[in-house]
């Protein structure tokens, strides 16, 4: 069993450290948060004093952040810790961020002879609790292989999209579609209710028709269709409209950069981002559905 420092144990973070606590692994954890460190403790982490103390003899690092400023300044910021990682060790970023910021990070630890790769993760908060995350992986195949030995641990699938930073690249053009549908499916069945439909009855319908799709079977929008939701338990916890928000200008911003046509994600950013801005940005992302109900 591998010894393991875990850097960010918010609602992705903490479910996916306690993972490799219950496969065996020596975990040490590090937040700034007392309370996310409390709830991994409980579970068995070992709490470390700081990010250094954290990764100081560990065979891998694994950091779980909000945005790329957070990961740079994590690892190459002023009080970095890119000194304390032994030249052994495998880094794995599993943060959602810009493939630009993803390559800076795999560029400055490799100038410093340690090993590197962004995998960021799809699946939410119920795959990072059940173990069964989607991670798609930038980095060289040798990484990729030795990674598995702690992402299996947390997920089912995992995916070599190519060199660091293709695992961004292809998260966020998975996260812009997700956003598509998830407006999309929110519209649907709010035109659904106005017109006098269950809600219930017409996501069972819709589940056996065409418009079937990933937020309408497992994370339904509308409040009491599905249990164990965040619609379902006043839009708490979950993936909050503040990261998707981050996610659509990421998105956009490699779509700029390859001068690709993005119109249905464009117009998801701004769907999203004047959701963020009416105070709902600690929402979960399925809260979009307010968006289109009666006031
Ligand atoms: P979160 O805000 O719940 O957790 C982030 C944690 O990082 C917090 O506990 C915070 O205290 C900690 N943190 C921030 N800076 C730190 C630092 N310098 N040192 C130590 N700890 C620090 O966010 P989350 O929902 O867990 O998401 C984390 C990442 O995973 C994001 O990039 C997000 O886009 C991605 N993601 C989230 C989901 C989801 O469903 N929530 C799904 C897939 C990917």
């Amino acid at each position: 069993m591998a010894k393991v420092a875990f850097i960010g144990l918010g609602n992705m973070g903490g479910p996916m450290a306690i993972n490799l606590v219950k496969a065996g692994h020596d975990v040490s954890a590090f937040d700034l948060s007392a309370a996310a460190l409390a709830q991994v403790q409980a579970e068995g982490a070992k709490v470390a004093s700081s990010a250094i103390d954290a990764v100081t003899g560990a065979d891998y690092v694994i950091s779980m952040l909000p945005a790329g400023k957070h990961v740079i300044g994590l690892y190459l910021g002023e009080q970095g810790i890119a000194s304390a990682i032994s030249k052994q060790a495998l880094v794995i970023d599993c943060s959602t961020i810009d493939a630009d910021s993803a390559r800076k990070v795999g560029a400055g630890l490799a100038e410093q002879g340690i090993a590197f790769i962004d995998a960021p993760v799809s699946g939410g908060v119920g795959g990072a609790k059940a173990g069964t995350l989607t991670f798609i992986i930038g980095g060289t195949a040798a990484d990729f292989e030795n990674a598995k030995t702690v992402l299996g641990n947390m997920g089912k699938n995992l995916f070599h999209a190519g060199d660091v930073g293709a695992g961004q690249v292809a998260k966020i053009c998975n996260n812009m579609l997700l956003s598509i549908l998830m407006a999309g499916t929110s519209e649907a069945l709010q035109m659904g209710i106005d017109n006098g439909l269950d809600p219930k009855t017409l996501s069972e319908i819709m589940l056996k028709s065409s418009g079937r799709n990933w937020t309408l079977e497992l994370y339904n929008p509308c409040p009491d269709v599905l249990p164990n939701v965040p619609s379902s338990n006043g839009y708490q916890g979950g993936f909050m409209v503040d990261l998707m928000a981050k996610d659509l200008g990421l998105a956009l911003e490699a779509a700029t950069q390859s001068g690709s046509s993005t119109p249905m994600g464009a117009l998801a950013r701004n769907l999203y981002v004047t959701h963020q801005r009416a105070g709902n940005g600690k929402l979960d992302f399925s809260s979009i559905f307010k968006m289109f109900g009666k006031k």
